[in-house]
């Protein structure tokens, strides 16, 4: 099956990074959102990092022009049941994403592959939930989307290889780079990622270094292009904790147990950039280390 047009479902962060590759690669994106604003918003952004893309001569201006062209904004999700490919990246919790499949399923066309950009929830779980896992396969994107070159690729227990097949052409398209994973918690990046940003918590609970001398050791010292608390706040800790949570419950090993200085900065609603502070507080010039 060749895949052209894509709805998207959330138009956060991600959603809307995707419905950006996609739109560039020459997909027709129908990006869909319950608020209106955050469609406006998306659209704004979009728009906004193409024209970085265009002022650094990664893209020309006629490219910027055709690709917001292609993209289209709604709130009725049954608008996108003819597209050929669904990418649900809404938020990550479970219900909301079984909603969404669940609300999708009478509006879709017999052909129609879904994906979801989850970051740690089962893929077989969520497919189980439809009337097609067959045509269901997890797609995870990283962020930002338009830099990041990765893309995992999780097959269900009952993923097809059509299914697999048509969304590996897609990631070809996008010029990135594909891996497989198997449907076991977090996948490969967030598994072997997410465990060591808790690990670089736990070095500061403990001790063992400061905010800034942690970063600095991994940057400098493991050549990590960002320290491990920054790349925390920059991924929200709510999300990392999450993703904990889903590693320790998932494979019940102590090994995965969130560092309960993680969960005070969550508690505290101290969530990292996109609330303005985290292990680092981002509300002056520069970022000055909470602890
Ligand atoms: P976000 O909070 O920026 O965006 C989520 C969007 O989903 C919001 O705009 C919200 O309005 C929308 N939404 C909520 N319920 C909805 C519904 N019922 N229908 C339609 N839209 C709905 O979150 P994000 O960072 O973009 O994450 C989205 C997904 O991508 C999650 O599954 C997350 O785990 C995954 N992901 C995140 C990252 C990351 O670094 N942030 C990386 C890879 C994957």
């Amino acid at each position: 099956m060749t895949i052209q047009t894509v709805g998207v479902v959330g138009a956060g962060q991600m959603g809307s990074g995707i419905a950006h590759v996609l739109a560039l690669a020459g997909y027709d994106v129908t990006l869909m959102d319950v608020h209106a604003e955050g469609l406006g918003a998306a659209v704004q952004k979009i728009s906004e990092n193409m024209d970085r893309q265009v002022a650094r001569g990664a893209i020309v201006a006629e490219e910027r022009a055709h690709a917001l062209g292609r993209i289209r904004t709604t709130v009725n999700l049954p608008e996108l049941g003819t597209s050929d490919l669904i990418i649900e990246a809404a938020t990550e919790r479970e219900a909301v994403k079984l909603k969404i499949f669940g609300d999708l399923i009478p509006h879709l066309k017999p052909e129609t592959i879904l994906a979801s950009n989850t970051s740690s929830i089962s893929i077989t779980r969520l497919a189980g939930r439809t009337e097609r896992p067959e045509q269901f396969i997890g797609l995870h994107f990283m962020n930002p989307v338009s830099v990041m070159q990765l893309v995992e690729l999780i097959r269900g227990i009952a993923t097809s290889s059509e299914t697999f097949e048509a969304v590996s052409a897609v990631v070809q398209r996008l010029g990135k780079t594909a891996v497989v994973a198997e449907d076991f918690p977090a996948f490969i990046v967030n598994r072997i990622l997410i465990p060591t940003i808790n690990e670089a918590v736990y070095t500061l609970y403990e001790g063992v270094g400061s905010v800034i001398d942690i970063d600095l050791s991994m940057k400098l010292g493991a050549n990590h292009p960002m320290g491990p608390l920054e790349l925390a706040d920059f991924i929200g800790l709510d999300t990392c904790l999450a993703i904990m949570n889903v590693l320790h419950e998932g494979l019940a090993d102590t090994k995965y147990r969130p560092c309960p200085l993680l969960v005070k900065y969550v508690e505290a609603g101290w969530l990292g950039r996109k609330a303005g502070r985290g292990f680092y507080d981002y509300r002056g010039k520069v970022p000055v280390p909470t602890r």
